[in-house]
């Protein structure tokens, strides 16, 4: 119904005056809304070792897992005369000094500019190269979350009143260079022996034991490693025995599946059938069940990627994303409103974008907290809200996720960041530092002096305390 705010008939609007409709937005060349055409070229011939593989080959799961880089050897195999030796030397001293196993698919190799793979966002996230890496921060340590001290059975942590985070197993389809879970994630690397938390009935068998017990329990994470890597009837054990469970009352599976290998996102296949399954159940039994994802630049999204989603969202799987803020990947407001378009444009729902946790090995993939609040204004109103990601910062220490902009103190020179969280741990207060390469030189310097660095998070927790809101 529209209003008139006349009475007189005469000054009301008619429909039919022939006056030109008023636009009070400036028009939008077509050509700009780029996330409306996921790629669909053949982009991975102009790799050499696949210039011959057609879309059928290439766009198949088993061809993808038996064809993934696992070394510098397979790498040149692949990639030949594409890269300098130089890079190959580079890449051959970086997978010696990384904390994280290496394995990229096929498709996210083929989406990387091999004429610049040194900028390249992909490459960033997944190869390591040894003159990226920058020395660890000094307060930086494997486990940053206390994952493990707040597990009160292995691969089970109860951090929140009414949600858990299960970790199922420890592999994954790609392993990602900023892995929060190094500590346990992929195989053993020079430079890390990992905590085993492999896919284990009996390991399980207790997890569900201890939910079973705990009525407070509403919401499970199921992460790992990565759901990908659970075979059809595991995936659909866990999901039944979680759905049995009267109190739960909703689970989420993270996958990074549909964004670094989307092939397998088909009717058909046997675990796509079984996240339908699920999903189905779920919804019957009026409870809630989602797939967490984790796409970090919309480079990363693609005709297969749009085909993937159409399925899941046709058999009305709810899918959220959870990105990584990285430097040099995503930090820039163009990736990040570019990739929450995307997103929005196949139906996933940004959910969360990650300060990146200080885990070792990372330090040049971190960005400040400064740089999360600043998108996160950008971010705020350049699309429908549902579709805006909550910048967080998962604080040191485990006390869980805290909105960027919610320190109670923040020092941008010496990059201390101070937190509460209040329904987490009551009284105590969290830190997040940010990267040394984006503070002036004298206070690196002064992060690598024992006592100065004491002072500085001694001020910054003192000065959180008075200004405490
Ligand atoms: C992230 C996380 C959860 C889930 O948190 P949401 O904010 O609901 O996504 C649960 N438990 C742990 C330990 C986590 O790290
Ligand atoms: S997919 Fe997840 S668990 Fe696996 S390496 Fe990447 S961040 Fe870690």
């Amino acid at each position: 119904m529209t209003v008139s705010a006349s009475a007189d008939p005469a000054k009301a609007p008619s429909p039919d005056a022939g006056d030109a409709i008023k636009h009070l937005k400036a028009p939008v060349d077509p050509a700009a809304m780029t996330w409306r055409n996921p790629r669909r070229d053949e982009f991975w011939r102009k790799i050499p070792a696949w210039s011959e593989v057609g879309v059928e080959q290439f766009g198949d799961y088993a061809w993808q897992e038996k064809n993934a880089i696992t070394s510098a050897k397979k790498l040149v195999d692949t990639v030949r005369d594409l890269v300098s030796p130089a890079f190959i030397a580079d890449v051959e001293a970086g997978f010696h000094q990384a904390p994280m196993a290496v394995r990229i698919s096929p498709y996210l190799l083929s989406l990387i500019d091999w004429s610049d793979p040194y900028r390249d966002p992909t490459r960033r996230q997944f190869l390591p190269v040894a003159s990226d890496l920058e020395p660890d921060h000094p307060m930086s340590t494997l486990d940053s979350l206390h994952e493990m001290k707040d597990a009160p059975v292995p691969g089970l942590t109860h951090r929140y009143p009414d949600k858990v985070l299960f970790l199922a197993l420890d592999t994954c389809p790609v392993y990602c260079r900023f892995c929060t879970r190094s500590y346990a994630v992929g195989l053993d690397t020079d430079q890390v022996e990992k905590v085993q938390i492999k896919a284990n009935k009996e390991r399980w068998t207790r997890a569900f034991q201890y939910l079973r017990e705990r009525p407070d329990v509403e919401d499970v994470v199921v992460s790992g490693g990565d759901a990908y890597r659970l075979k059809p009837d595991q995936l659909l054990e866990i999901g039944n025995t979680l759905l049995d469970i009267p109190h739960i009352r909703r689970f989420r599976v993270a996958t990074k599946g549909l964004a670094i290998l989307p092939m397998r996102i088909k009717a058909g296949d046997p675990w796509t059938e079984a996240v339908t399954q699920l999903s189905e159940r779920a919804r019957k039994m009026r409870k809630d069940m989602a797939i967490h994802t984790h796409f970090g630049h919309p480079n990363e999204i693609t005709g297969f990627s749009e085909d993937g989603m159409a399925v899941l969202h046709e058999r009305g799987v709810m899918v959220r994303n959870q990105a990584v803020l990285q430097r040099g990947v995503n930090d820039t407001p163009e990736a990040m409103i570019e990739l929450g378009r995307k997103l929005g444009f196949i139906n996933v729902h940004p959910y969360y974008v990650y300060v990146c946790d200080i885990v070792k090995g990372v330090e040049n993939l971190r960005t400040t907290v400064a740089t999360a609040v600043k998108l996160e204004k950008r971010l705020r109103g350049a699309t429908a809200g549902f579709n805006t990601p909550t910048f967080v910062v998962d604080a040191l220490g485990g006390g869980g996720k805290r909105d960027a902009h919610s320190f109670e103190h923040y020092d941008q020179e010496t990059g201390i960041s101070v937190y509460t969280a209040p329904s987490v741990k009551e009284g105590q207060l969290f830190m997040y530092f940010d990267p040394l390469a984006e503070l002036s030189a004298p206070i690196r310097e002064a992060w690598q002096n024992e006592s100065l660095r004491h002072q500085m998070v001694h001020d910054a927790l003192a000065t959180a305390r008075r200004n405490q809101i």
